[in-house]
């Protein structure tokens, strides 16, 4: 057993969002409390680890405990500020670092919240925590269904919660204080447009008329808050119309979706993994579930909703389906996003749509697929260079042609530069610090000199100071000669420069199962299944070639509900 000298030392971690300063307290040389004083780290996605880690090291008395899958970063971060209070208190420092960094090479883990019965039985169960089953699970629960909700992950949230938080709402509150005239056609031409055509009608005709009505559930009945007159200008939209969570990402809605859920009496399950489809009499009646390595089967009397999100993150997946999203491609997605409901439901002989129909992100890490909020910057007037110093690249192009612009470079990246004068505008720094820092651990970020950035990123300078004179002074004469670039152009001239390292990755996935208009899903010769349902990005068609940004939350919110409501009351619309 390991002897720890008594006393309270402090130690600091770096986790996802920055430092984790943690107060380890010894007594009796055992870890005997741990408290956390400071950190960032994202609600309810990090919540597992900071439940499990400082537990499981009390009671093993030791760093070497695995990670939570999902929260790895802020597991490592935890563990990392425990291990330097340790080496505070006085234990040799290659040791601790030795153990820490077994630790790292342990498999992950996933808690479950899962009280185990081999069988168990509901009205409805819903596979998939994100903001379609939440939603899902509270409109059945609504109409006195007995819900179980399954999640696989060690918290619920999904993609929705990473979000960036716009949801686009033709008609909301915002627009009407800034006298910005919209409405469900508009809405609905500006989709079809951005999809080339190719949308479902139907449904996004369904997904127009009811997102105000959604967004008026979400306030007066969830209670779910937004950012005062703020709204997100979306590309593709003829206005702005995407209404803002409060806070950070979607954390303000999910949070919001789980405590309304939970008062429901619905059962959140996080730590069960669906397995497979149960049919009796060709209709779907329930789950085969994993948790904890035991075998369990939900039933759902009124049967079962999938909303498994997409399959950005399964690369085999997107090889089969578009080739080009290769091993080069890292994802913006959450780690859970695997298409397991996809590869279910083709089992059961269910029909796909636009399953090629895969989306970019063109500005990620490089190292990890994270979607860049620093790299908004590119909206604010930042231009992208090659390793030589040269633009390649219209930076206001589609997602997939910056993206693909951007992979034919040297070493597949880009950089983007911006100066003081574009930073003055949205602060995207200042805002976004956690990330900021980061990407300076990483290497992929630097302020300073123009001098100092070129050569900190190894971009060839002479040709970076010529591609800026020359854009400098397509700035002053208003219009962009290489590349045409489209809005307001800003000058690069004044220190400090800001230069980012970047890369695209995969993002959304415009295909899925086939649905009708009363997210019944299909099979493929058209026929209902019958008790199966489908919420989210898991549904195919929706949005045609190419996904508006802002949409996807009012389509998983809208479908969600009535996914809750149609499998409680079929053909009540
Ligand atoms: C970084 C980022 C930013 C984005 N920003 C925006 C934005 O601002 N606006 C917008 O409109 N869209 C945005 N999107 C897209 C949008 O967030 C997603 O399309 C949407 O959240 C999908 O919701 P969902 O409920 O269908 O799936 P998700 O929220 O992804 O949830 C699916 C859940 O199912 C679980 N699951 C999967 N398989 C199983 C299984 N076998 N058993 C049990 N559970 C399982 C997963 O773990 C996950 O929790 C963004 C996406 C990303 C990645």
């Amino acid at each position: 057993m390991k002897i720890y000298k008594d006393g309270s030392f402090k130690g600091i971690g770096i986790g996802y969002a920055g430092e984790i300063e943690v107060l380890v307290t010894i007594t009796k040389g055992k870890i005997n409390n741990i408290k956390f004083l400071s950190h960032n780290e994202t609600p309810v996605i990090s919540e597992p680890a900071f439940e499990h880690i400082p537990t499981k090291i009390i009671e093993t008395n030791t760093i070497m405990v695995p990670n939570v899958k999902g929260c790895s970063m802020s597991s490592r971060g935890i563990k990392e500020a425990i291990m330097n209070s340790l080496i505070a208190s006085g234990k040799n420092k290659e040791d601790m670092i030795k153990e820490f960094k077994n630790s790292e090479n342990l498999n992950k883990i996933i808690i479950s919240k899962n009280k185990y019965k081999p069988v168990e039985n509901f009205d409805v169960v819903i596979v998939g925590g994100g903001g379609a089953g939440l939603s899902s699970a509270i409109a059945a629960a609504n109409l006195g269904a007995k819900v179980v909700l399954l999640e696989k992950m060690a918290a619920i949230g999904g993609n929705t919660l990473v979000s960036m938080g716009g949801i686009n709402i033709p008609g909301n509150d915002a627009q009407i204080s800034k006298k910005i005239e919209d409405n469900p056609e508009l809405y609905y031409n500006d989709a079809l447009l951005g999809g080339d055509g190719e949308n479902n009608k139907e449904l996004f005709k369904i997904l127009s008329e009811n997102a105000l009505d959604t967004y008026n559930w979400l306030k007066e009945e969830i209670g779910v808050e937004f950012k005062k007159n703020e709204l997100i200008h979306f590309g593709g939209h003829t206005v702005p119309r995407a209404v803002v969570f409060k806070g950070k990402y979607a954390i303000e809605l999910i949070s919001k979706l789980r405590k309304k859920a939970e008062n429901l009496g619905v059962d959140i399950r996080t730590g069960v993994e669906a397995k497979d489809i149960i049919t009796r009499d060709k209709a779907v009646v329930g789950i085969k579930a994993l948790s904890d390595e035991k075998n369990i089967e939900f039933f759902g009397s009124k049967g079962v909703i999938f909303s498994t999100g997409g399959f950005s993150g399964n690369i085999e997946m997107r090889k089969k389906y578009n080739p080009e999203l290769d091993e080069r491609y890292k994802t913006t997605n959450q780690s859970g996003i695997t298409g397991d409901g996809h590869l279910m439901c083709e089992r059961l002989g269910v029909d796909f749509i636009h399953m090629s129909y895969i989306q970019t992100f063109p500005i990620a890490n490089p190292l990890t697929g994270a979607l860049s909020h620093v790299g908004a910057s590119r909206f604010d007037g930042a231009i992208l260079v090659n390793k030589k110093g040269k633009r390649f690249v219209e930076e206001l192009e589609r997602r997939d042609l910056v993206s693909k612009a951007i992979l034919a470079q040297d070493g597949g990246m880009g950089y983007l530069v911006w100066s003081q004068e574009i930073e003055s505008v949205a602060n995207r720094t200042t805002n976004n610090k956690a990330e900021v820092n980061n990407l300076i651990r990483s290497d992929l970020f630097v302020k300073g000199s123009l001098d100092e950035c070129g050569k900190k990123m190894n971009i060839n300078l002479t040709t970076l100071e010529d591609t800026l004179s020359t854009y400098n002074l397509d700035v002053s004469n208003g219009k962009d000669q290489e590349f045409n670039r489209r809005g307001d152009l800003l000058n690069i001239i004044k220190g400090p420069f800001y230069i980012q390292t970047v890369a695209p990755a995969v993002h959304h996935t415009m295909g899925g199962v086939k649905i009708n208009s009363e997210n019944q899903v299909l099979d493929i010769k058209g026929n209902i299944i019958k008790g199966l349902y489908a919420a989210g990005e898991i549904v195919g068609g929706i949005h045609g070639t190419n996904r508006l940004g802002g949409n996807a939350i009012t389509d998983i919110l809208v479908f969600g509900k009535r996914a809750g409501e149609k499998i409680m009351k079929p053909n009540t619309h």
